[in-house]
């Protein structure tokens, strides 16, 4: 992986206890970067891999269990962020969660869920990021969205409302801070092959009695056109690009990591 230029930055990273939150704080501590992880899990689990991570990069790395449903749990992890290393450079607004019904079946309380964790959160992380990030005349804000933030697929309602909608927050958040040296810009992978998306292969099998391989082809992948998962570093290496110096002009804007999805 070439150098990013990230040495001794510090960065937020959210939902990073498991999938591509994990692996974008993995790609971030490897470029020198200091991480605050936050997510649930089993908490000796986490601070086994915080301790490993720390070791592995070098690089200071401490965990908050704000729940992203609790905006002052939230604005309390920015501030720990700031008061550990006296500097916050990069915000990647990724947890999330998904609960797949009609729309007339939903359940109210995962519609809310979906939206206070995959798109509220990245409101109030910001708002809280915003004030640090203008003083040092330097930030990036990056949302993980999703090919959902695009386009719609049926029975999704919660999820495809909730991406659309940090889409359209990032874009207010580059135009509002395009004047402070402050980026914001919103990844949208197509499928990737995180524990959710293992389960969700594992459970279709089981429901359709056909084997995990056809499950991917016809059921998970059919709307992508290269038929393959993306992987860790095809969104590292956006993010990293993004983040680093060479991201600087790139603000505002939907970026597809989707294997052709969005294009057809
Ligand atoms: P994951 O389930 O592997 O990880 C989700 C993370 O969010 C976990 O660390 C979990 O603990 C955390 N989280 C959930 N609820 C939380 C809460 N209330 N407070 C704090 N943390 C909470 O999922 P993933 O597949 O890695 O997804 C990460 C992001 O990427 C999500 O925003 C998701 O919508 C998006 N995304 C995923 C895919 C995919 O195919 N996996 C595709 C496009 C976009």
């Amino acid at each position: 992986m070439p150098d990013y230029g990230l040495k001794g930055h510090a960065a937020v990273v959210t939902g990073s206890t498991s999938g591509i939150g994990q692996a974008m704080a993995q790609a971030l501590a490897a470029q020198g970067v200091d991480i605050v992880l936050n997510g649930f899990g089993d908490p000796a689990k986490i601070e086994a891999e915080r301790a490993a991570l720390e070791k592995e990069a070098g690089v200071r790395v401490r965990y908050h269990g704000a729940d992203m449903t609790k905006p002052a749990e939230i604005a309390d992890m920015i501030g720990f962020a700031h008061r550990e290393f006296g500097r916050l450079d990069i915000l990647l607004n990724n947890a999330g969660i998904q609960h797949v019904a009609a729309i007339e079946d939903f359940p109210i309380d995962k519609w809310d869920a979906i939206i206070a964790i995959n798109l509220t959160s990245a409101f109030h992380a910001t708002r809280a990021a915003i004030p640090i990030m203008k003083v040092q005349g330097r930030g990036r804000i990056v949302n993980l969205a999703s090919a959902h933030g695009l386009v719609a697929s049926p029975f999704k309602s919660a999820y495809v409302a909730a991406k659309h909608g940090i889409v359209g927050f990032t874009k207010t958040t580059a135009l509002e801070l395009a004047r402070f040296g402050v980026t914001a810009n919103a990844i949208c992978p197509g499928y990737v092959k995180t524990p959710l998306v293992e389960a969700q292969i594992a459970d279709q099998a089981k429901a359709r009695g056909i084997a995990a391989d056809r499950v991917v082809e016809e059921v998970i992948l059919a709307a992508q056109p290269n038929k393959s998962f993306v992987e860790y570093p095809h969104l590292a290496g956006l993010l990293l690009y993004l983040v680093s110096d060479m991201g600087a002009s790139t603000t505002g804007a939907a970026l597809s990591v989707d294997g052709g999805w969005t294009a057809a």
